[in-house]
């Protein structure tokens, strides 16, 4: 190992209470994206031995955990928010290094993590249940819940505090142990969020971590006959192969998956309103989000208008280092996630589509080290294209020019996922039709496609997920199974 290895922190395995190495004695480094010469931390890379422990634990102490009470319960999770807020500033940092998004993003993203907590700590004292009335006069028939037992917690890179807290919360406020997988290019922030944890003395067994490669310990949690659900967020080919596998041996799975998010812009639009929008919710993150706005389908009376200013707008944002004051955009979370944006940006020319900024790495010596990508604007692009059907995640835009609310919402509506959507509009018809025809999970008026809110219900239709939601009071219903109950005296 180079002198930077022996400096550098090694994050181990957290299993039954205490923080192991892997029985692989095999490590992986996580890197910078925006030097990568620099090593941000060295992770385990576990074998299947690792995550048999760790269920093993995680079921041992599902006994006690489920007996203590919702309040006992949230207690845990009020002094872990108390920790994690605590350590905003340094976890935050330690996210911008290992994936690249902006401090002020790395911040915000840390303080939602820290307020799911909190709105998680107080569901243990609200109702789980409802009474029915029976038939008989002299029963009492009513519902309640019991946890599901072990889950498994599978996430993706892009949110790496925000998407583990908001599975392992409700997990756990519901009498749930977990094993947790996270996604390898962002483990040492992972490891610093199942830190606060561990210092909030949540009970040994009660939150596993195993760190390792999808295909090995993601797939082992999918087919592992002692983990009782499975919450996966990821791409939608991991996803579906994750379902499948809980699937034929009978287990619960939450699958969260991809997106190709339109934003519609009528000619009655707010225009600079929807290019702040459409700024904000495509390149923001590096575009790298779930809900990212892809498509910009305007209507021809201000399209002309529209792009100007957008491109206006987009020529302004500042590439860099995540970590400096005045960077807007931070670079791709690794070299393979951008040589993907770029794949994508060479099918959109070679189909066809005009390339109208952007399209390749920036120059300039200070960012030479890094994964950085120009943010991408295309128009005449159809809906056949690759550009209009395939998630890039990146910070790619392809604009489309329509003659009408109605051509709006059938190209909008026309690709497999539908996850988010957003209309700019004044006229209340449109508005109310966009409400009830376009396909997406999560409607948006005169707001960017990415905007999230904790309490309430998140997840997508068609191929961006299994159907059931997360976040909020909507959680309840994966983490925990009903049982209808008739008392007879
Ligand atoms: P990914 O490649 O699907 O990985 C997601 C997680 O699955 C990672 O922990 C990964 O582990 C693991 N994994 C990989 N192969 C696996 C396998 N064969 N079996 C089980 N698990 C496996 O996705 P990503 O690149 O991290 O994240 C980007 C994707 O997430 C995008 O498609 C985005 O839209 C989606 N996303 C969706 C939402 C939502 O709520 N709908 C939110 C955020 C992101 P390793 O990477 O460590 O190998």
């Amino acid at each position: 190992m180079t002198t930077q290895a022996q400096q550098t922190v090694t994050y181990r395995n957290y299993v039954n209470g205490e923080w192991v190495a892997a029985s692989t004695q095999q490590l992986d480094a996580s890197i910078n994206p925006a030097n990568k010469s620099e090593i941000v931390g060295y992770v385990q890379k576990s074998g299947k031995e690792d995550l048999d422990r760790a269920v093993q634990a995680a079921k041992s102490a599902q006994i006690g955990w489920r007996k203590l009470s919702g309040a006992t319960r949230g207690d845990y999770l009020y002094k872990v928010a108390d920790i994690l807020e605590k350590r905003t500033d340094e976890i935050a940092e330690t996210m911008t290094r290992e994936m690249g998004k902006t401090l002020p993003e790395a911040k915000g993203e840390t303080a939602r993590g820290v307020a799911i907590l909190r709105y998680y700590a107080g569901e243990g004292m609200r109702e789980i249940g409802n009474v029915i009335p029976s038939t008989d006069s002299e029963a009492l028939m009513f519902t309640t819940r019991v946890p599901l037992g072990v889950v498994g917690v599978i996430t993706p890179w892009n949110f790496p505090v925000a998407i583990p807290v908001w599975k392992i919360a409700p997990a756990l406020i519901y009498g749930n142990t977990v094993v947790f997988k996270p996604a390898q290019e962002t483990a040492v922030t992972a490891a610093k969020v199942i830190q606060c944890f561990a210092e909030a003395g949540v009970p040994a067994g009660v939150v596993n971590m195993v760190m390792g490669d999808g295909p090995v310990i993601g797939h082992g949690i999918a087919a592992h006959p002692g983990i009782d659900g499975v919450t996966f967020t990821g791409s939608e080919q991991v996803g579906k192969s994750v379902g499948q596998t809980a699937l034929a041996r009978g287990a619960k799975y939450q699958l969260e998956m991809g997106g190709k998010n339109p934003v519609i812009v009528l000619a009655d639009a707010d225009l600079d309103q929807a290019v702040e929008a459409t700024i904000i919710g495509g390149l923001r993150s590096t575009g790298q989000k779930c809900t990212a706005t892809s498509r910009v389908i305007v209507e021809r009376a201000v399209y002309e208008p529209f792009k100007e200013k957008l491109l206006a707008r987009v020529n302004e944002l500042k590439i860099g280092d995540g970590r400096e004051k005045e960077t807007w955009m931070g670079p791709c979370a690794s070299e393979k996630q951008l040589r993907t944006v770029l794949h994508y940006i060479e099918k959109g020319v070679e189909e066809g589509a005009t390339l109208l900024c952007g399209g390749k790495q920036p120059d300039g010596e200070a960012l030479k080290n890094g994964f950085y990508v120009e943010p991408t604007v295309f128009e005449h692009v159809n809906s056949g294209m690759t550009i209009a059907q395939e998630e890039i995640f990146g910070p790619v835009l392809a604009l489309m020019k329509v003659d009408s609310l109605e051509e709006a919402i059938e190209l909008a509506n026309d690709v497999e996922y539908g996850l988010s959507a957003s209309i700019f509009t004044k006229n209340i018809g449109h508005i109310l039709a966009f409400i009830q025809d376009i396909d997406a999970g999560l409607v948006r008026i005169n707001a960017e496609t990415a905007g999230v809110e904790l309490q309430a219900p998140f997840g997508g239709m068609k191929q961006s997920s299994s159907h059931s939601r997360e976040q909020g009071r909507a959680a309840i219903e994966f983490f925990t199974a009903v049982k209808t109950v008739f008392i007879k005296p």
